[in-house]
């Protein structure tokens, strides 16, 4: 089996019958990368900006920030790399944080929120961005939106850097694209007024998942309840992919469920073309679609939509799984 993965490295992503599906990949630090195009993907779906304000007890440089990034572009030499912007609180808290009062942190200062607390951080870390998208295809990802004016307010901080840069004779891409996660029920809902805003989403099933269902999968006492097959997650999963579809906007997963091989055949039914995952997962969710066919996916996932539990999803997910 591991030969046989090998085997399908160098191959293009096509279902059996002609499906094509775009496989990128999920970085932590710049090095990830050598990896990532070891294992064929063809862009970063999301670079985690974390690990540079969670080493040093200070926040980091722009300049610190810039290498980091225009490292990553280069080493994809022109494919997409989409980074995320610094998505700290919940479980990443760094140094200069942790005397803040904190009652809830998974429904705290996270993400975006932050950096609409922290303009000056947010500002120094687009224009971070911006001078690294000189040298690649660097698009940009917002996490934790959950308020439609975060993108609004979003879009005036970038207006303002790139005046900046502009002003400084500093080179940039002027068409950097923008994108959100989807990954708090309220986006999900209200994808369509996000799209209005966005250039692109990508699914953060891990947190969506967890606030659906209110459950920390992370506590011992709750951890069983945390399940990617519970019907409203897969009803809102649908919502959150047709409605890209329908709208002609570009939509990706980059939560854990993208990575799973057992779930890549349910993703497909449900309109995903674009998967981002661990390296490491990539071969294995390759071969799912290479051995699957839309054909015989789609009539099963409909089904799926209309399951009462998980149970009734679990017989059908083990359907999709057969006959071939
Ligand atoms: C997610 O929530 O699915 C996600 C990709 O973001 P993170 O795991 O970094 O919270
Ligand atoms: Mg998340």
């Amino acid at each position: 089996k591991q030969q046989a993965l090998q085997d399908i490295r160098t191959s293009r992503p096509v279902t059996k019958d002609g499906e094509e599906i775009e496989l990128f990949a999920n970085i932590e630090v710049p090095d990830d990368c050598i990896l990532s195009i070891e294992n064929g993907a063809t862009g970063v779906g999301l670079f985690r900006s974390e690990f540079l304000f969670l080493s040093e007890s200070d926040l980091p440089t722009e300049e610190e920030q810039f290498l980091a990034y225009k490292q990553v572009a280069e080493a994809m030499k022109g494919q997409p790399v989409i980074i995320r912007t610094v998505d700290l609180g919940k479980d990443k808290i760094p140094k200069w944080q942790q005397e803040r009062e904190t009652p809830n942190p998974a429904l705290g200062l996270t993400g975006i929120r932050l950096c609409m607390a922290e303009p000056q951080m947010f500002r120094t870390q687009l224009r971070a961005l911006l001078r690294a998208s000189a040298y690649g295809k660097i698009k940009l990802l917002l996490p934790m939106l959950s308020y439609v004016g975060e993108v609004r307010q979003t879009r005036k901080h970038l207006e303002e850097a790139k005046a900046q840069l502009r002003e400084d004779h500093i080179a940039f891409d002027e068409n950097i694209e923008l994108g959100g996660m989807i990954e708090v029920p309220a986006a999900a809902v209200q994808v369509a007024q996000f799209l209005a805003h966005l250039d692109f989403i990508s699914i953060g099933t891990n947190d969506l998942i967890q606030y659906t269902l209110a459950v920390d999968r992370n506590d011992d006492s709750v951890s069983h309840l945390y399940d990617p097959l519970h019907p409203a997650v897969i009803q809102l999963l649908h919502h959150v992919i047709s409605t890209a579809n329908r709208l002609g906007k570009p939509v990706s997963m980059c939560g854990e469920m993208a990575g799973d091989p057992a779930l890549t055949r349910l993703l497909l039914g449900l309109g995903l073309r674009r998967f981002s995952m661990l390296p490491i997962q990539l071969l294995k969710v390759k071969q799912e679609i290479l051995t699957g066919q839309m054909q015989k996916i789609k009539p099963l996932v409909e089904k799926m939509l209309v399951a009462e539990d998980s149970q009734c999803l679990r017989e059908l997910l083990q359907q999709l799984h057969q006959d071939d």
